[in-house]
This record gives C-alpha cells, structure tokens and sequence, in this order.
C-alpha cells in the first residue's frame, strides 16, 4: 500500500519577558525555513513599530522583511494559500481572535510559529498567548538575564509610571528582571 503524506500542520509558541531572545528565536527558525525553501510570511501588529513598519528586527538587530496587520482576521486575510509557514511576532498585542486564526491555519497544514510576550508588566497573562500556549503542539520559553542581579529572567520590569497596558519602548522603559528582582506595580 502506497503512504500518502499529508502535510501536517502545527502552532509552535516562543515565548518569555523582554529582552528573552523571542525575536531571535523567531528569526532564526524562519531563516531555516527559507534555507529550506518552504514558502514563509511572517506578521506583526500594526502597534509595534518600534523600529521598522515592514520589518521585525531583535533588539540585537536581526532583521526580516514582515506584514504589518490591524487584526487576527486582517492576518487571515492576507494570508496567500501557498504559504508553508507563518511567523507572528510580537503576538501579544493582537486580539483574541489570533487563538482561532492560528488554529485554522495550522488545520490547513501550516506551521504557525508565534512569539510574544508571555506576561504583561503586572506579571499578568498576555493576550492571547496563554491560550495560544495551551493549544500549540509545542512551547518554548526563553528568558533574559535579570539587569540587577544576574539571574535568569522571566519578568518585564515597567521604568516609567503609567496604567497603560502598552506603553512601547525598550531600552530605558523596560528591563528583565528576575522573580526576586521584579517589582509589579501596585495594585489600585
Ligand atoms: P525579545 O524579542 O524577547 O524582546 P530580542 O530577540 O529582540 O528579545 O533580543 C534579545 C537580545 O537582546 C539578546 O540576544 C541580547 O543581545 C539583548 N539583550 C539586551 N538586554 C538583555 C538582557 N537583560 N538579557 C538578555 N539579553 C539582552
Ligand atoms: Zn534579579
């Protein structure tokens, strides 16, 4: 009997505090694909243009070209049917939608690879990245290096005051810090 392969699809989440290496991560898996001349998009929020508006780029300046999109549905949307692979960066600020989205897709047998941010600067759930986690066949966590004392770091430290639950920025309104370093706000 002949085997039919099919191509399996699957959601693979990277996630972590600021500064962990996500986008690195991200990058380098998708460096592969395109080695491997699988047919790649990769994503972002329209929120994030912290440094580039067609581009995601680590805070070490790994850099690849990326679709800035308003939406989960708007991600969709765009999505071309020949895609093998899909990166999302910066998933963390996307809506709830993005947990279906990413479902569907990897049900029509893409690789859906998202990064974000795990917890808010409360050290709350993120988004929809709990819930992406919960259904991805396979999470990753990475973590940064605690800038008080040196510890692996899986906090996101705020610098500045503000209720905002965005507030972009990076060096100098963020830093990674560990769970005995890390000082959520105060509750109101
Ligand atoms: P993320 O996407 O998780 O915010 P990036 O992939 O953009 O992280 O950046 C990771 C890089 O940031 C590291 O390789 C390192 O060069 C740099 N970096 C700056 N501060 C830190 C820190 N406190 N801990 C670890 N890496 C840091
Ligand atoms: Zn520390």
């Amino acid at each position: 009997m002949a085997l039919v392969k099919t191509q399996l699809g699957w959601i693979e989440v990277i996630c972590g505090s600021m500064f962990s290496g996500k986008s690195e991560e991200l990058i380098r898996r998708l460096r592969r694909v395109i080695i491997a001349k699988q047919r790649v998009q990769i994503f972002k929020p329209t929120i994030d243009s912290r440094f580039s508006d067609a581009e995601i780029v680590s805070h070490s300046e790994m850099r690849m070209p990326s679709i800035s999109v308003g939406s989960s549905e708007e991600l969709f949307a765009k999505v071309d049917h020949r895609t093998e692979v899909i990166g999302i960066d910066e998933a963390q600020f996307f809506d709830p939608g993005l947990v279906g989205v990413a479902q569907r897709l990897a049900d029509q047998g893409k690789r859906v690879i998202v990064a974000g941010l795990d917890k808010d600067y409360r050290g709350e759930p993120f988004g929809p990245i709990p819930s992406l986690m919960a259904v991805a066949e396979d999470v990753t966590k990475t973590l940064a290096i605690c800038v008080r004392c040196g510890s692996p770091a899986n906090n996101t430290q705020r610098l500045v005051e503000s209720d905002e639950l965005v507030v972009v920025g990076a060096q100098g309104v963020y830093e990674a810090r560990c769970r005995r370093c890390f000082e959520p706000p105060a509750r109101g």
